[in-house]
């Protein structure tokens, strides 16, 4: 076997000088626009990697150009020189999907407008599958793809071989065609956004080194670089692996963690055809390219090895990293099962580099809270040459127009990166696992290993003695379901009914025939007072919130176009006190999303309660009996309506109780200050014993709430629906007086509705579903599900789609047609519900 150890250190520095010119030369010109800095910027971007420049170039075509890009060495030089450059469409949401289809037309077009080539080749990708779950995976797969418009077609290994006569098909099991995919050269890529953000008016500064900032009411008014002043109006952190360090000059949540990451290149082999698809064998965490003759291979492995901790060193400018042979060899071997030609191939060079990952492995995006007209672009997770070009369009809008405007990334918004993030252990602990997550199996509700017990409720130990088997939500442990005596509480993930199904199921069960109890911990609580504290909230809501005090108030805080940008609930403690209750997924993105609606001056005063309190659910129609046991309240409909809270004894404690349900069952969600929680959830535990009381997972709430109808942010509604779409317009009161949105909604109720939220149920009770799948009316795609699960109590997968008619929508026009679901390649019929289809009341509710 010639693919030996010493072929890696065949790399001699001439060979490395050459690629590099190869790449490199052209642009020279371009790269070297050194002036004298301005003393005024209307926006500065630090970092002239791909990012930086498609963020100027977007900012360009936005009208905006007064830019400045300040890189401290040479553009490319961070991460972008060394991408592969792989341009695949296919990702987890329609947002990313957008974004990147964005990218993959502009690098097919923007040479005409910059002169400067991307090197783009529609190659097309083939993924393959050597296990069943891959296989499922990939059929899944297909079905995504249609929702999001993307040919992905089955291929035999016939034409499988035809298309990549190098492959070893021997285990083998499904392949899958991509043809429109391809690759570009990222630096030429990067170079020709330049050169369009130039022409548009930007400046770029290379050899420009930003060293400090000097910060003025939450705003960046100036920045200190190694060429002097410059002051700013907005700042753009598009640093790539630096934005970390950065950030915490800037006192933001940039949490980063660069990984090594690599490729090697081999000499010309026979059988590597010019125009070759790209070849993903995520099983065997690679990717193969053809390469001049040879291949590319490239690798996303788990355990990978964390870079720079400490920070980055300040001499990096392209830099390469000596290579780790234990760590290659296992990948060596993969490539080689797969194509066995590379047992006697020769090894041209080898790119040990590094790059930025994500505890998510999602981009930090957005304009950072708490702050303003600072904006991040970065994290971008080995993905940043493919989605270069969408991200520099959204931060551009961002930075424009407030938000952005071509559709809301709340998966990649950097208000879901809480300052805890920052923690440097945490970081490091789950960087080795980042990057393998990427080409591992995306089992449903997968979980990552590392980096785990960070937030706990005080519930947790309990709950992990009765037998809990925890998810993590934003680093908080959250009790999913419970395995009964005798099960281990650990999922054995697969893409059909999982091993905690049936006891999810049985807890399901419970809380519609019996009672339940489930720890919510993780909500999210503000206290918002003050004399200006109802205006404020008046403002930003959709409903009344000028309610007697006692009262709980479900509302939407809505943005001035009537979408919704958080779902919550208001409860009035006192004339000047509300109690604000949201998901922990979104309390940065709410708390700052309050607090910039609270004028200057105005005298209201936002606190974050979320650490302060615990949460439980009790719940089911046998609740009250439970909570009679341990409580002097009267809990009667008459003393205590739903809707309503007070604060009530439960044992030597004194939580606030809500008469609220998100499961749709009598209940009440006690709201406890943390040194009393354990000691109520025991006495609750205690007291629910003889009515068979059930401990509770979050699978269960949400097949309760999904099959109840109701909505969840962001998946059923966000900023670009309305509530009048998503079926919430109980819960706007235009008779209030001014609020935000109104206009907007007053404008669609007027017209009339174009699109609507709807339900519907899998007529076969098989299929499961989970989101994004593809929805058909009479044989025609015309929506996906929102969100999916499996509804216990309807015996059948249960979801939410909007359907859209631009001639307007009406209860008849939806159902006089015929609709279908795709799972996994297959379609089904499904039963459009325009009222809840599990009502426990028999009232059947209106959306
Ligand atoms: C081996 C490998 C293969 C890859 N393959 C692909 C692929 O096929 N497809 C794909 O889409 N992606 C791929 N990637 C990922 C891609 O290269 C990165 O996601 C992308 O280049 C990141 O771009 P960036 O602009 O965020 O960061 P960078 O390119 O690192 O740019 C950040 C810039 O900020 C500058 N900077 C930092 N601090 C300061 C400061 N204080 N002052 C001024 N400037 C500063 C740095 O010098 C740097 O130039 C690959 C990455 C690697 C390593």
């Amino acid at each position: 076997m010639q693919f030996s150890r010493c072929d890696f250190f065949y790399l001699t520095t001439e060979l490395r000088l050459i690629y590099r010119s190869r790449h490199f030369q052209v642009n020279r010109k371009d790269r070297k626009m050194t002036r004298e800095l301005p003393s005024h910027a209307k926006v500065v971007i630090i970092g002239g990697g791909v990012i930086g420049c498609a963020t100027a170039y977007h900012l360009t075509k936005l009208g905006v150009k007064d830019v400045v890009v300040l890189e401290r060495k040479e553009l490319t030089c961070g991460t972008t020189w060394a991408a592969a450059g792989l341009v695949v469409q296919l990702r987890g949401t329609p947002e990313m999907v957008r974004m990147t289809r964005h990218g993959y037309e502009l690098y097919q077009e923007i040479e005409k407008e910059t002169g400067q080539p991307t090197g783009f080749i529609k190659s097309g990708v083939i993924n393959i599958a050597t296990n069943e779950h891959r296989k499922h995976e990939l059929e899944m797969l297909e079905s995504l793809s249609e929702s999001f418009d993307i040919v992905n077609r089955p291929i035999d290994m016939d034409e499988l071989r035809k298309r990549w006569p190098l492959i070893n098909t021997e285990d083998v099991l499904s392949a899958y065609y991509m043809p429109n995919d391809g690759v570009v050269n990222p630096v030429d890529t990067t170079m020709s956004m330049a050169v369009g953000a130039r022409k548009g008016g930007a400046q770029i500064f290379e050899d420009t080194d930003v060293l400090d900032f000097e910060m003025k009411n939450d705003q960046v008014v100036g920045i200190r670089t190694s060429r002097g002043d410059i002051r700013c109006e907005s700042t753009v952190l598009c640093a790539g692996m630096w934005s970390r360090e950065l950030g915490r000059k800037l006192g933001i949540s940039v949490p980063i963690h660069a990984c090594q990451h690599m490729h090697f290149v081999t000499q010309p082999i026979e059988g590597a055809l010019k125009g070759m698809p790209i070849l993903r064998d995520q099983d065997s965490s690679l990717y193969f390219r053809e390469e001049v003759g040879g291949l590319l291979i490239g690798a996303f492995e788990y355990g990978a090895l964390p870079y720079g901790t400490e920070g980055i060193p300040d001499d990096w400018q392209f830099r390469e990293l000596p290579e780790n042979m234990d760590h290659l060899e296992p990948l060596v071997e993969n490539a080689i099962n797969r194509v066995p030609e590379l047992a006697d191939a020769k090894i041209r060079r080898i790119t040990t580099t590094a790059e930025s990952f994500t505890p998510d492995n999602m981009y930090i995006m957005g304009e950072a809270p708490g702050m303003k007209k600072l904006y991040t672009a970065c994290g971008m997770n080995s993905s940043g040459i493919l989605c270069g070009a969408g991200v520099g369009k959204k931060t551009a809008e961002w930075i424009v127009e407030g938000y952005p405007k071509s559709g809301h990334i709340w998966e990649a918004d950097n208000r879901r990166c809480f300052s805890w993030m920052m923690n440097i252990k945490w970081l490091r602990d789950r960087a080795p696992e980042t990057p393998g997550n990427l080409y591992g199996i995306h089992f449903p509700f997968k979980r990552f290993e590392t980096g785990r017990n960070v937030r706990m409720s005080p519930f947790h130990d309990r709950l992990a003695e009765q037998g809990a088997c925890f998810g993590q939500l934003f680093g908080y442990e959250r009790a999913n379901w419970f395995a009964p005596e005798g099960v281990t509480p650990k999922y054995e993930y697969s893409f059909h009914r999982q091993n905690w199904f049936e006891h999810s199921a049985a807890e399901h069960k419970a809380v519609r025939e019996g009672v339940g109890i489930y720890d919510l911990s993780s909500m999210a609580n503000f206290i918002m007072q003050g004399k200006d504290a109802l205006s404020v909230l008046q403002n930003i809501c959709g409903n009344n919130i000028d309610a007697p005090t006692g009262k709980v108030v479900y509302t939407q805080m809505l943005n001035d176009r009537g979408g919704i940008e958080a779902d919550i609930t208001v409860t009035r403690l006192r004339q000047d006190k509300f109690f604000i209750v949201t998901a922990g997924a979104t309390a940065l993105r709410d708390f700052d999303y309050i607090r910039r609606a609270v004028p200057d001056g105005a005298h209201a005063f936002l606190h974050d309660a979320s650490s302060a309190f615990a949460m439980v659910g009790v719940m089911g129609p046998n609740a009250r009996r439970l909570m009679e046991k341990v409580t002097d309240a009267d809990l009667s409909n008459e003393a205590f309506p739903f809707g309503t809270a007070r604060e009530i004894h439960v044992g030597y404690a004194t939580p606030l109780a809500v008469r609220m349900s998100f499961v749709g069952e009598l209940g009440w969600e006690l709201y406890v200050p943390t040194e009393f929680a354990t000691g109520m959830f025991d006495a609750l535990m205690e007291a629910g014993r003889e009515l068979n009381v059930k401990l509770v997972g979050l699978h269960a709430v949400d097949s309760l709430r999904l099959e109840r109808g109701f909505r969840h942010w962001p998946s059923d509604i966000d900023p670009e629906h309305t509530p009048l779409e998503a079926g919430l317009g109980f819960a706007v009161k235009f008779d209030k007086g001014d609020f935000s949105g109104k206009e907007a909604l007053l404008r669609q109720k007027q017209e009339g509705l174009r699109r609507k939220l709807v339900m519907f149920t899998i007529d076969d009770p098989e299929p499961l579903i989970y989101h994004d799948e593809p929805i058909y009316k009479d044989g025609e795609l015309v929506s996906e599900n929102t969100h999916g699960a499996y509804g216990h109590s309807l015996g059948a997968s249960v979801g939410m789609c909007y359907l859209k008619n631009p001639e307007g929508i009406s209860d008849q026009w939806i159902s006089q047609s015929r609709y279908e679901i795709g799972v996994n390649g297959k379609r089904y019929p499904i039963s459009i519900h325009l009222t809840t289809p599990y009502d426990p009341k028999g009232e059947r509710v209106r959306m």
